[in-house]
C-alpha cells in the first residue's frame, strides 16, 4: 500500500486549555480516496477536522498529543493558510459563504490565497461552474439570497478555487432536504473520480456517508471506536446506533 495521503495518529485536542474534546483520534485517507467520519452530535467529528486544517487555534483549542502527518510531513500547529496552499482545505459546517458578495465573488474569493493570475481564475471558474451548473445560473446573486443547497455549493466551489487535494467538508448534508443532499455527494463523487480529489467528510448521517466514502471510522466520546472498510461498517450495530443517536 501507499503511504496515506492524511494520517492521524492518537490526537488529543483541548478547548481552552479544559474541555478534552479528543482524546485519541486515529484515522488514514489514502490518495484519490473519500474517508468518513461518523459519530452522533459531540462525538468530535467538527473538533477532528479543525485539528487537521489548523483552524482549532482559532476557536482557542490546540493539539496536545499524537501525530498529523500530511503527505509525508508532520503538520501539528501547522499555519492553516500555508496548508490551504499545500491543497489542504476545509470547508466549514454551516457554509460560511460573505452573505453580501455574490455567488461568484464568494468563489473567486477562494482563488487569493494562493495568489492567482486572473487568466487562471477566470479558467478555474468556468471548471466550478461546470461541476455545479447552478451556480452558473446564480453567479450574479447575493449568496445571502440563494438556498441553503446553494450556498453548500458556493462553499465548496470556494475551496475548490484553491486547487486541493484533499478537501475536509464538515457535515454537508445539515438542514438540506434529501434531494439536494443527494446532488450535493454525487458532486462529490465525481469530483473525486474524475478530478481525483481526496475526501474527509464528517457526516452524523452515516447511512448517507457510507453510500459514498470507500472507508470509514466512527467517532465516539473523542475516540475512534470502529474503523474499516464502509461496506463493512455500514453493517455494524454500534454505527447503525450513533446516526439515530445523533439524528
Ligand atoms: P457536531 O455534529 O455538533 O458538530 P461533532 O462530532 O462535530 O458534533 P465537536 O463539535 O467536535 O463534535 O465537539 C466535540 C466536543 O468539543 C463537544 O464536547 C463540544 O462541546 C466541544 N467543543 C466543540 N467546540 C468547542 C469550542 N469552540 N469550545 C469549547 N468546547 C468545544
Amino acid at each position: 500500500d501507499a503511504e496515506p495521503i492524511l494520517a492521524v495518529e492518537a490526537v488529543e485536542a483541548v478547548y481552552g486549555g479544559v474541555v478534552l474534546a479528543l482524546r485519541g483520534v486515529g484515522l488514514t485517507v489514502r490518495a484519490g480516496g473519500i474517508s468518513a467520519l461518523l459519530g452522533a452530535n459531540g462525538a468530535g467529528k467538527s473538533t477532528t477536522l479543525k485539528a487537521i486544517s489548523g483552524l482549532i487555534r482559532s476557536e482557542r483549542g490546540r493539539v496536545t498529543a499524537g501525530r498529523i502527518r500530511w503527505r509525508g510531513t508532520d503538520i501539528v500547529d501547522a499555519d492553516p493558510s500555508r496548508l490551504v496552499a499545500e491543497g489542504l482545505v476545509q470547508v466549514l459546517e454551516g457554509r460560511h459563504v460573505f452573505p453580501q458578495l455574490t455567488v461568484e465573488q464568494n468563489l473567486v474569493s477562494g482563488a487569493y490565497v494562493r495568489g492567482a493570475a486572473s487568466a487562471e481564475i477566470a479558467e478555474d471558474l468556468e471548471r466550478i461552474y461546470a461541476w455545479f451548473p447552478r451556480l452558473k445560473v446564480r453567479r450574479a446573486a447575493k449568496a445571502g439570497y440563494t438556498s441553503g443547497g446553494e450556498q453548500q455549493m458556493v462553499a465548496i466551489g470556494r475551496a475548490l478555487m484553491t486547487r486541493p487535494k484533499l478537501v475536509l467538508l464538515d457535515e454537508p448534508s445539515m438542514g438540506l432536504a434529501p434531494i439536494i443532499v443527494e446532488e450535493i455527494f454525487e458532486i462529490v463523487r465525481q469530483l473525486n473520480r474524475e478530478a481525483g480529489v481526496s475526501f474527509l467528510l464528517a457526516e452524523q448521517n452515516a447511512h448517507l456517508a457510507l453510500r459514498y466514502a470507500d472507508h470509514a471510522h466512527l467517532l465516539e466520546n473523542g475516540r475512534v471506536v470502529a474503523e474499516g472498510p464502509a461496506a463493512d461498517l455500514a453493517g455494524r450495530d454500534d454505527v447503525a446506533a450513533s446516526y439515530l443517536g445523533g439524528g
